[in-house]
């Protein structure tokens, strides 16, 4: 079917090493494989856990452990026919759906259904994998409700999805659901470090960044995060002084920012002031032990620091986290007033009672 070549390009970074390879998921992995065994693996599995954390690329792996030639079915070879044509997105019985752009439309479910009405072409288990599965309207959803109650035979489904409760309960319902949990930080490192080969610097970096996602710290344009923060630190200076400069801050916030809409925008440039303000904390209170997150700008942290004291950098964190609750509470505000309140309570902090005295 069309849809598997439109959609090869959005496959997850294929890994060589199979299912154990699988970093920080050793629970869902070890249940698979314990499922596999004993040929249990249910015709229906919904993968859910936070977005980054590997449920695409476990479900990739799973397709091509059951259908390896060489060391399957409780694991892949990374290397024969099927598991790499299984990686490249090209195998007939590997069906990958995620959404066009934003979502995945009833006709990509219909085309599906039709196509997987035949017995595997080639491969021992056809596999379907629909990534980001909550970007399917209920009405998709409805279209696929009898697959997945009787999914033709030696076919395995799995939904992964960072949104379980945006499914309908009758397609939770039907599938077996699979935990997948965050991946600590030090483990994303490592795995940046020693898998990925990326410089030790940038790994901790990104690590730093992406709390409990690998996905999400490979992904991560590191040169326009230097540049949002650039614009994050201008704002906050702005505020610290007062006065009419809060607007055009806000307005700069309001223009910057990642995600699909202005309030994610928004809320992802709250983010990057909090890193910022924990940095300043970190100086301000000389706690030597913990670490910076943006160790490279270490000196003009600590510039900034010989004006604010520790307890004004704490009530401006505080005014920064309640601003981050006004764009993630699913109330939309108004942007450009909820920014410039946060940015004049951040700047009340900094700039009022809690400014040292020259010396
Ligand atoms: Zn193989």
């Amino acid at each position: 079917m069309s849809a598997a070549k439109d959609i090869a390009t959005e496959l997850p970074r294929p890994i060589g090493n199979g299912l154990e390879a699988i970093v920080g998921q050793r629970v869902a992995v070890q249940a698979l494989q314990r499922a596999i065994e004993r040929d249990r693996l249910p015709h229906a599995l919904l993968f859910a856990g936070p977005q980054g954390v590997g449920k695409a690329t476990t479900a990739l792996l799973l397709a091509q452990a059951l259908n390896c030639q060489s060391i399957g079915p409780t694991d892949a070879c990374g290397e024969c026919i099927s598991c790499s044509k299984i990686a490249r997105g090209i195998h007939p019985d590997v069906v990958w759906i995620a959404p066009a752009p934003r979502i995945i439309r009833i006709g990509q479910i219909r085309e599906l259904i039709s196509a997987i009405g035949y017995r595997p072409h080639e491969g021992k288990r056809r596999v379907v994998i629909v990534d980001d599965a909550h970007a399917m309207p209920g009405a998709a959803q409805n279209a696929f409700l009898k697959t997945l109650e009787e999914p033709p035979a030696s076919t395995t489904i799995v939904l992964a999805t960072a949104a379980p409760g945006s499914l309908l309960p009758t397609v939770q319902s039907r599938c077996q659901t699979l935990r997948f949990s965050p991946v600590g930080q030090e483990t994303v490192r490592q795995y940046l470090e020693q898998q990925m080969q990326l410089p030790g610097e940038e790994a901790r970096l990104r690590a730093a960044l992406n709390p409990g996602s690998i996905g999400g710290a490979l992904a991560m344009d590191l040169e326009a995060y230097g540049t949002l923060l650039e614009t994050v630190v201008e704002a906050l200076r702005l505020s610290q002084h007062g006065g009419g400069g809060v607007v055009a801050a806000a307005d700069s916030l309001a223009n910057n920012g990642y995600g699909e809409t202005a309030t994610q925008r928004a809320a992802s440039t709250l983010r990057v002031g909090r890193d910022v303000l924990r940095d300043l904390l970190v100086v301000t209170s000389e706690a030597e032990g913990a670490g910076l997150v943006n160790s490279a700008q270490r000196d003009a942290w600590v510039a900034w620091g010989r004006e604010v004291n520790e307890d004004a950098v704490i009530d401006a964190l505080r005014a920064l986290n309640v601003g981050i609750e006004r764009f993630t509470t699913g109330i939309q505000p108004n942007i450009k007033m909820a920014l410039e309140q946060t940015l004049i309570e951040i700047g009340g902090a900094l700039g009022g009672a809690g400014q040292r005295v020259a010396s």
